[in-house]
């Protein structure tokens, strides 16, 4: 899978971060710069209205569902930002 990608966690904060599988070395945590370890491959997708959608493919890990429900939180807020902007610019 050439556009692969790796999810990693933070082991700091538990943030999970998302690379490119040809880069898989290397990182810190984008949120607190902790150190990350592997915890599965992962699929990100843009659609046309900009909204991401991240699958982490992982097995047996309650916590990423719980992680997962946080980045899903994140990016709600961030469609809704980016709606009251697009109506500000009527
Ligand atoms: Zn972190």
């Amino acid at each position: 899978m050439a556009n692969g990608k790796i999810a990693f966690k933070c082991l700091d904060c538990g943030m999970i971060n998302v690379f490119p599988q040809w880069q898989p070395d290397g990182h810190n945590c984008m949120s607190c710069g902790g150190i990350l370890t592997p915890i599965g491959s992962a699929m990100v997708s843009v659609d046309k209205k900009n909204a991401i959608t991240i699958q982490v493919k992982a097995e047996g890990l309650d916590e990423i569902e719980c992680q997962l429900r946080r980045i899903r939180t994140s990016i709600e807020e961030v469609e809704d930002k980016s709606k009251r902007i697009a109506s500000m610019m009527r």
